[in-house]
């Protein structure tokens, strides 16, 4: 699958950090990791903090899937807001599904603190309303967050207009949201799980899985055999090819960076992370090197070729998005990429055990909330390898309908 092109910026503005070598002989190891991504990365991370041996095998060079393409805001509210979540799967899972994401942001700090990742800053999170006729369901979606204990802020558009500068007709201000750097986060996930023991292979391809009582007997595309008690499936999208579920939706997503830019005296409230309600969604942040973030302007298809044609005209239309917010800054765009993306119907992940394929585990951070979702699937895949019974909540797993 083609999963980007242009030139993300933590891709240029990193490079390759961190060498990692091919498969070159048939091993045996517990579990098997299929994806070196930031969803590979912390899987073997709470395996190791297990004591459970584990190997990482990624067919592209590590970090190439979708994660270097990522823009990193992490962020507890998922793509369908808890109002529109609780009467799709009911109040009980819908907050369940929140609270495990609100509780991800803090063990990601305490992740990223443990391992000595200088890649993640506390932020605040600004929703949006992006119409008046969406002011209702923010004010909705308000009161629902702060009855249930969420740290939210409810802002009309007066104080919108004296926090931020701009117009909307009213939004919701969470205190809990964070930003991080997440093809940096996963390389150093790797170097503190390698010293740890993990084995971690890139431009190994798992090609041939064949499911048996005890195990898993997998055959790389180059030529050898991983033998393992358990497999995770931390494939990213490409992981499409595996499952045919009816609710994944492809897309193209856009981004683009600006140049580095002075920021003083601008009334962006404590430079919060920026999204909105309509659909798809614009969204924003500053980066810790004076630049701005800004993605969105998705196309609902995915053919590559496509998609990538218009890579520097979404890159404008994403600066002229930023313009009509901020005048007064000089958003000047210097990278522009793009990416695949799925989604799902309601906004939540694909995590636990395929039926079609025993002693596999699936870890798939669909939606916008990768990065949470990604901590969320590897504990949760831990504890069942830990013999751990329901370990995957109902809204969470394959088939919930
Ligand atoms: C433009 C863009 C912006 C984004 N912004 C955000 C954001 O701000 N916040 C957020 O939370 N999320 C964001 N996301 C989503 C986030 O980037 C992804 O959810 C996350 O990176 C997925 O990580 P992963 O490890 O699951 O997948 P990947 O990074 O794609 O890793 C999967 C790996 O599996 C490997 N693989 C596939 N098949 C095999 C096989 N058969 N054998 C071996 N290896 C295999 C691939 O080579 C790949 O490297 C964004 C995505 C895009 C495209």
């Amino acid at each position: 699958m083609d999963l980007h092109a242009g030139y993300p910026y933590s891709l240029v503005k990193y490079g390759l950090p961190f060498n990692y070598p091919r498969l070159d002989h048939d091993v045996k190891t517990d579990v098997l990791i299929a994806g070196g991504g930031i969803s590979g990365a912390l899987a073997a991370y709470y395996l190791t903090a297990a004591g459970i041996p584990a190997i990482v095998a990624d067919s592209r060079t590590i970090g190439l899937g979708s994660t270097c393409a990522s823009t990193s805001l992490i962020q507890y509210e998922i793509d369908v807001s808890l109002s529109r979540l609780t009467n799709r799967i009911g109040e009980k899972n819908a907050v369940a599904a929140y609270r495990l994401c609100y509780e991800a942001i803090g063990v990601l700090e305490k992740i990223c603190k443990k391992i000595g990742a200088p890649f993640f800053d506390r932020r605040d999170s600004l929703f949006l309303a992006s119409y008046k006729k969406d002011q209702e369901w923010i004010r909705k979606e308000y009161a629902l967050r702060k009855l249930l204990g969420f740290d939210v802020s409810y802002w009309d558009d007066a104080m919108v207009k004296d926090k931020m500068g701009f117009d909307a007709p009213g939004a919701i201000y969470s205190r809990m949201a964070a930003q991080t750097d997440t093809y940096m986060l996963t390389h150093l996930l790797h170097q503190y799980n390698i010293k740890k023991g993990v084995e971690v292979y890139d431009r190994t391809t798992v090609a041939d899985i064949s499911h048996q009582r005890n195990g898993v007997i997998v055959h790389t595309q180059e030529g050898h055999r991983i033998k393992a008690k358990y497999l995770i499936m931390a494939t990213g999208y490409e992981a499409s090819q595996y499952i045919r579920e009816p609710l994944l939706k492809l897309r193209s997503t856009y981004a683009t960076a600006s140049e580095s830019l002075q920021m003083d005296g601008c009334c962006w409230h404590n430079n919060c992370l920026i999204w909105e309600t309509k659909d798809p969604y614009l969204y924003m942040r500053p980066t810790k090197d004076n630049r701005i973030l800004v993605g969105g302007r998705d196309e609902y298809y995915y053919n590559p070729s496509r998609r990538d044609k218009l890579i520097s005209k979404k890159g404008k239309m994403l600066q002229e998005d930023f313009n009509k917010k901020f005048p007064h800054i000089r958003f000047i765009s210097e990278f522009q990429w793009t990416g695949t993306f799925i989604s799902t119907d309601d906004g939540l992940p694909l995590i636990g055990n395929y039926p079609a394929m025993p002693r596999t585990y699936f870890a798939l951070g669909f939606g916008g909330n990768g990065i949470t979702f990604a901590q969320i699937a590897a504990e949760i895949i831990t504890a069942i390898i830990l013999g751990k019974k329901n370990a995957v909540p109902q809204m969470f797993a394959f088939g919930r309908g």
